[in-house]
């Protein structure tokens, strides 16, 4: 971890930001504008003044009421009446008792057709309040403010929307977009340094598949410099929108964006399946993922060996070594049989033939993937050792 040693690159974001002004505060996409900072705040505001809603409500979980309500009302005055609705904080209410809830909430209070949600908080808010605003009365208009830097380069874009259901991640859903979305620095302030850098394991992805520019300021400037940050979350919003734009329903280009997925989500369900362990977040889990996926390249499509050795280097220094031993290698490869993307049968994966370039729907033999999870269980044991 010595290498790339924690600076909190939050706070003076704001304050850069202020002395220069971003130009870039504004990403309109074709169905909807994504507003960044505070002038994209104050174009925002300016737009929901013109607007005619009849009720203005706003979904935040225990921590975004704390930490990013304040924030919000004291910014946006076009909303100084809405109605807050509260639901609790984490993945495990991710479902359809809490959307019921919000539904609930909306009715009693008075929600009809031309009223607008606001979802003020991470993935799990905006993925659950966009379904709820879908769904209730047919849809009613939404916006998504994301305040982790998950939510705000991967969650908000794209118009996936959903729950979670008898365990399994995201099984009820829809496709839909919101009104808009605000992306604002500020909230960030309040992240911990493992919620940061779960979010941020899906910048260094988009560099990997699609930009290796952005990879290179990755790994020159992880998190330490303020400024450069809005620029990679810029930056990143337009490339996941890119995929989004090519495929929307994700029958094709857009499952690049699963590189490091298929291995990260089969840990992270492993991990979450038993309970003497800490459980992981996902950007940690990809960051793995992304680990066994590029031994797999490197195998499989000819990824250079010095690229191999460029990510590896770079994600253990950055988010030090999953816990996973060598008998559980098995169990990992039963668990990504149950991914949504295989077909016949098969497990697929996205992988990467080269730093900024995919290949989709690539399957690999059983062992392979064994070896791919022995290449990173030995890797962690040297990084163990170092640190
Ligand atoms: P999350 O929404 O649970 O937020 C993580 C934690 O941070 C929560 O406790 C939350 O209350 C807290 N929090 C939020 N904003 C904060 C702030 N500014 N300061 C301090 N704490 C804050 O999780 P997440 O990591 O943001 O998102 C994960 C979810 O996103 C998953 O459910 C995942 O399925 C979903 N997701 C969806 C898509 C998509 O395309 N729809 C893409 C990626 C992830």
């Amino acid at each position: 971890m010595d290498k790339y040693k924690f600076v909190h690159p939050f706070r003076p974001i704001f304050t850069a930001f202020k002395r220069k002004p971003m130009s870039r505060s504004l990403f309109e996409t074709r169905e909807y504008p994504i507003y960044f900072g505070e002038l994209g705040l104050r174009a925002l505001d300016e737009s929901l003044r013109n607007q005619e809603y009849s009720s203005v409500f706003v979904l935040v979980d225990e921590h975004t009421l704390d930490l990013c309500w304040p924030l919000l009302h004291h910014h946006l005055s076009s909303i100084q009446e809405a109605q807050i609705l509260r639901i609790p904080t984490g993945e495990e209410h991710k479902d359809l008792d809490t959307c019921s809830s919000i539904w609930q909430q909306l009715h009693t209070q008075g929600a009809d057709r031309q009223s607008l949600l606001i979802n003020l908080g991470g993935g799990v808010i905006t993925d659950m309040g966009g379904f709820a605003a879908a769904t209730f009365k047919r849809g009613i208009d939404f916006i998504h403010i994301p305040t982790t830097l998950l939510s705000q380069v991967d969650a908000s874009v794209g118009g996936k929307l959903g729950v979670d259901f008898q365990g399994s991640k995201n099984q009820i859903g829809v496709f839909a977009h919101p009104k808009a979305v605000l992306i604002f620095p500020e909230f960030l302030k309040t992240l911990s340094k493992k919620q940061y850098l779960s979010g941020f394991a899906e910048v260094v992805k988009h560099g990997l598949i699609a930009d290796s520019e952005l990879w290179e300021k990755c790994l020159a400037t992880p998190l330490a410099n303020p400024e450069d940050l809005m620029q990679l979350i810029y930056t990143s919003v337009r490339i996941k929108y890119r995929f989004v734009q090519q495929d929307p329903k994700d029958h094709g280009a857009r499952q690049a964006l699963n590189f490091g997925h298929t291995v990260g989500h089969a840990l992270e369900s492993h991990f979450l399946m038993d309970e003497e362990r800490l459980s992981i977040l996902h950007g940690e889990a990809v960051a793995a993922g992304m680990i066994v996926e590029s031994y797999l390249s490197y195998r499989i499509l000819g990824l250079p060996h010095e690229e191999l050795d460029q990510i590896s280097d770079f994600l253990f220094a950055l988010y030090g070594a999953v816990a996973l031993r060598a008998d559980e290698a098995v169990a990992i490869l039963d668990w990504m049989r149950q991914d949504k993307k295989n077909t016949h049968g098969q497990i697929r994966f996205s992988l990467i033939p080269s730093v900024g370039s995919y290949s989709i729907g690539e399957s690999c033999p059983d062992d392979l993937i064994l070896a791919g999870l022995n290449y990173y269980i030995q890797r962690a044991e040297m990084q163990n050792k170092k640190d």
